[in-house]
């Protein structure tokens, strides 16, 4: 049974586009009415311009907020609020004004209106960090946690491209990361998965209104997220980054964050796989990488400015202090995780990589098998096995259904029932084999699929036997002539012939006839010429109450195959040839359902009446085929 505790942060957020124009009636609210205004290095103007709004409820002005909120800027902010007896301090700027903010409140109690103008998330966490001295402490307390959150799409619009990018991606961190905290529960991991979307969707159309508007709403709920539930390892890392080695917040989350990911992925399949799909991709780790390429993020702590030299400190450091996390934190694999996000390689680790070990290890085992083209055939059939699993994201669920279904195909064979050749033909695969294997040569008949009807060792029949044994139908005269290329007739060619009844079925689908009928073996005579009698073949549904009618029906296709009349033609010297000779004007000719019509195997069954050529009286309508097959010599 699923077991959490869940703590909600009681801030008010108001979010829109032009909400800053209702920051005088959010500080009334609160019921105060001296505030002092905290713009951000860059925001003076949007300060400005809260101050007009605010009016009379201004009551000073501090612009001095640093990065990692050193205790000395507070201390001169501090004296400021004082001085000008503010009850209240609204802030204008990103995690840095937003930390002086909480450094002031927690100190004197004064509410917070935060209007954020990054993705950092600092406004909705109960959490402050603090510098002295060159050291960074953290602490937490509801009384850090500002009161009112005004989200102003046109305020964060305001943020330049690479700022924009690198803010987004620590948002990002702050949602992934709550995936997989050990204080995870259903509302946060909602929340966390809502904005993942949103701040993929934004990363992808940064320049648009709706792009920064998809972020800011990410950012609010992944900001959250950190406020709710605590954070791993990438968290920790930036940490001692950014601490130790100066280097600047939301671009180090941006080159850590994939790297994070991946060193976690084998622990955390599940948030991973949650992650991933939110991404609307397979592995995780690897699409966050992509993502911060394709926006223009950074993708290396070297161009951050991090000393090759210092990466070992920094794994030190890093496996210093233990805290949760999925996956054990080791000093070789923390120092082998800064190594590659140092150097910008794309991550390694996540589920494709582990699967791609796992492929090269299957294929390994093949090395030794004896037939070469059976150890190539196997050798390339694994790696596309599991490319489709893994491109498709197939479920435990799925496989065990593809599974089920072969099982059914297998049980479904007999003696006269070939099942799996219906399958690959019905999926195209018994034609594209014919086209590779048969018919490669112009100059002779092209070939079609054998299909699943053909039974070894058809009844011999003489010259002009009636292959029908007298079944209904329209009569058939079969006037055939076999050739080589050089159009010399091939005298003894063995040729079987096998096609449906009038309603379409074959005599193996038909219990109750008794032996093979509509099936032989005839032989040429020396002129290459057979001649025989039978039936018009009409088009005929393929056994469609097993599996791979529910195949079809599932895809909404019909089993219909068109009318024809197969051949298998064998003649010593010569190449074998599986052939079908389909009724020009029959039906489904465009839509055969095993696609083994070929343009040059639609011929002409014409209607005749009168006697057949070879004086049979024939009451009413018949048909004459007439046809030369041109079959390849060997060698
Ligand atoms: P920041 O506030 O330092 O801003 C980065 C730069 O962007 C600054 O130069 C700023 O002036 C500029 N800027 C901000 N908004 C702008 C805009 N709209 N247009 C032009 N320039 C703009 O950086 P940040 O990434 O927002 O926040 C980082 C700080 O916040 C760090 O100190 C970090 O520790 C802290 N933080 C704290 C928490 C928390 O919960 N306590 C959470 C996230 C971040």
């Amino acid at each position: 049974m699923e077991q959490f505790t869940y703590t909600a942060q009681p801030a008010r957020i108001v979010f829109g586009s032009g909400t800053l124009e209702r920051v005088a009636d959010e500080v009334a609210r609160l019921g105060r009415s001296r505030a002092l205004v905290l713009a951000g290095e860059h925001l003076r103007a949007v300060g400005d311009r809260v101050e007009e709004i605010l009016g009379p409820l201004a009551a000073g002005r501090f612009d001095g907020a640093a990065m990692h909120t050193p205790v000395e800027v507070t201390e001169q902010a501090l004296a400021v609020l004082r001085e000008t007896g503010a009850d209240c301090v609204v802030a204008v700027g990103g995690g840095s004004t937003t930390g002086l903010a909480k450094a002031l409140a927690v100190r004197t109690g004064v509410d917070q209106v935060v209007l954020p103008s990054t993705y950092a998330g600092s406004e909705v966490t109960p959490v402050l960090g603090e510098t002295e001295d060159g050291v960074k402490t953290t602490r937490a307390d509801p009384a850090i946690l500002p009161e009112t959150v005004i989200y102003d799409v046109e305020l964060s619009a305001g943020l330049p491209r690479p700022l924009a990018v690198t803010s987004a991606v620590n948002a990002l961190a702050h949602a992934v990361e709550a995936l997989y905290s050990p204080d995870a529960n259903p509302v946060v991991d909602g929340m966390a998965l809502d904005a993942i979307r949103h701040l993929a969707r934004g990363l992808r159309a940064l320049d648009s209104g709706r792009g920064r508007a998809d972020l800011l709403r990410g950012a609010w709920l992944a900001g959250t997220c950190l406020g709710a539930v605590g954070m791993g390892l990438h968290h920790k890392l930036c940490h001692t980054l950014g601490g130790s080695f100066g280097l600047p917040h939301a671009p180090t989350h941006t080159v850590v964050l994939p790297h994070a990911m991946a060193y976690n992925a084998a622990a955390a399949p599940e948030a991973m796989r949650r992650v991933a799909e939110a991404l609307g991709t397979a592995d995780a780790p690897t699409a966050v990488f992509d993502l911060i390429v394709e926006a223009g993020g950074p993708t290396s702590l070297r161009e951050l400015g991090l000393a090759e030299a210092d990466l070992g400190r920094a794994a030190d450091l890093a496996v210093g202090k233990p805290y949760p996390n999925p996956a054990p934190l080791t000093r070789d694999g923390l120092a082998g995780l800064l190594r590659r996000a140092w150097a910008g390689e794309r991550p390694a680790g996540g589920a494709v990589s582990t699967i791609d070990a796992l492929t090269a290890q299957v294929v390994a085992t093949f090395a030794g098998t004896e037939d070469a083209r059976l150890g190539a055939l196997l050798t390339d059939l694994v790696p596309r096995l599991h490319a489709f699993a893994v491109d498709n994201d197939l479920t435990q669920a799925e496989w065990q259904q593809g599974i089920d279904f072969l099982t059914r195909t297998g049980q479904t064979c007999t003696d006269t029932r070939q099942e799996f050749v219906l399958l690959s033909d019905t999926l195209g695969l018994s034609s594209v084999v014919d086209v590779l294997d048969n018919s490669r040569t112009p100059d002779t008949t092209p070939s079609a699929v054998l299909g699943p009807f053909y039974v070894e060792g058809p009844p011999e029949l003489p010259q002009g036997a009636d292959v029908s044994a007298g079944l209904p139908g329209t009569p058939l005269y079969v006037d055939v002539t076999v050739t080589d290329t050089d159009d010399r007739p091939v005298a003894g060619a063995v040729v079987d012939v096998w096609q449906s009844n009038e309603d379409g079925f074959y005599d193996v689908q038909l219990p109750d006839l008794d032996g093979p009928v509509l099936r032989g073996r005839l032989r040429t005579d020396d002129g290459g010429r057979l001649r025989f009698r039978s039936i018009l073949p009409s088009e005929y549904p393929i056994p469609d109450d097993g599996p791979v009618g529910g195949m079809l029906r599932a895809a909404g296709r019909h089993p219909y195959r068109a009318p024809h009349l197969h051949f298998m033609i064998d003649a010593p010297g010569h190449r074998r040839l599986i052939t079908q000779l389909f009724v020009r004007g029959g039906r489904y000719l465009d839509s055969d359902t095993v696609f083994g019509v070929k343009e040059d195997l639609v011929v002409d069954f014409v209607p005749r009446t009168g006697p057949t050529p070879d004086g049979a009286p024939v009451a009413g309508e018949w048909r004459e085929l007439r046809y030369t097959f041109r079959i390849a010599t060997t060698g």
